[in-house]
């Protein structure tokens, strides 16, 4: 039987302005600017829906000093998605850009792995440094809905659906995954934080913020055999990733592609 064909979308919903300098360990020569932005994900079969990873607020915006685009949640809607209604959200890792908003989705069970869990619950959190990207209440929020039977663990690789499974491949944070999904172009990787721009896994230049360098590098290129060729492996903050695929719609340009068909080059 052969596997069922997800459409994929990514919403960006946030986006800032930096430097190429800081992000990348041991900075850039060519230090330019190098803007960030912030997605949220979404794959569909005819049968079910993924929401992948839950954004940030309007208010963590204001506090962390991003710009907020549009309420990812919202962008939903406009792919004929109700956060309401949807019963699967996998969790990339549990940064604050990518961990917010999950009280939005009352009927979900959230997907993550068991080393995020362990990672954001322990003894690390009490450093500021590496707490510094997670957010207390997103946390504890999820350590709610563990108490609630609403998270489902993995640990490591596991299929979720026919033709969609999740790949912990660390390095950014330990429990950092990514989803593998089935589409009609082919076997697209949504890497979120495993990879934050092209160049990260295409020249393997690892990014600023990492727990575990060597498993980073070696996620690029976990990427890489994961996917059915580069052309298929979608970056998790680049602005590159809105040049190369299509608006889903004219009224949704800048903010709703779709990623299921052959990106520009
Ligand atoms: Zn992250």
């Amino acid at each position: 039987m052969s596997l069922p064909q997800y459409e994929v979308f990514a919403l960006r919903y946030g986006t800032r302005d930096a430097m190429s300098s800081s992000h990348f360990l041991g900075g850039d020569p060519h230090d330019a600017p190098m803007p960030m932005d912030y997605f949220v994900w979404v794959a569909r079969s005819p049968d079910r829906t993924f929401v992948i990873d839950t954004g940030f607020t309007r208010e963590d915006a204001i506090a962390r000093k991003r710009e907020f685009l549009c309420d990812p949640i919202d962008s939903l809607t406009e792919i004929g998605i109700k956060a309401a209604d949807v019963n699967d959200v996998i969790l990339t890792h549990l940064h604050y850009d990518h961990a917010g908003n999950f009280g939005k989705f009352p009927k979900a069970t959230f997907h993550l792995q068991d080393k995020e869990m362990d990672y954001a619950t322990g003894r690390f959190m009490g450093f500021a440094k590496t707490a510094h990207s997670f957010d207390v209440d997103d946390v504890t929020g999820l350590v709610r809905m563990n108490f609630s039977g609403r998270m489902q663990f993995h640990d490591g690789e596991e299929e979720l659906a026919p033709g969609l499974s999740v790949h912990r491949l660390g390095g950014h944070t330990p429990g950092m995954q990514c989803v593998r999904v089935n589409t009609a172009r082919g076997i697209v990787v949504l890497a979120s934080d495993t990879s934050h721009f092209y160049e990260n896994f295409l020249n393997y230049r690892p990014y600023v913020n990492v727990v575990n360098q060597p498993d980073m590098l070696q996620g690029y290129r976990t990427l890489r055999s994961l996917a059915d060729s580069l052309d298929h492996i979608v970056p998790g903050h680049d602005p590159l990733v809105m040049k190369k695929y299509p608006a889903m719609s004219k009224a949704t340009a800048g903010l709703v592609i779709r990623l299921d068909v052959t990106p520009r080059n």
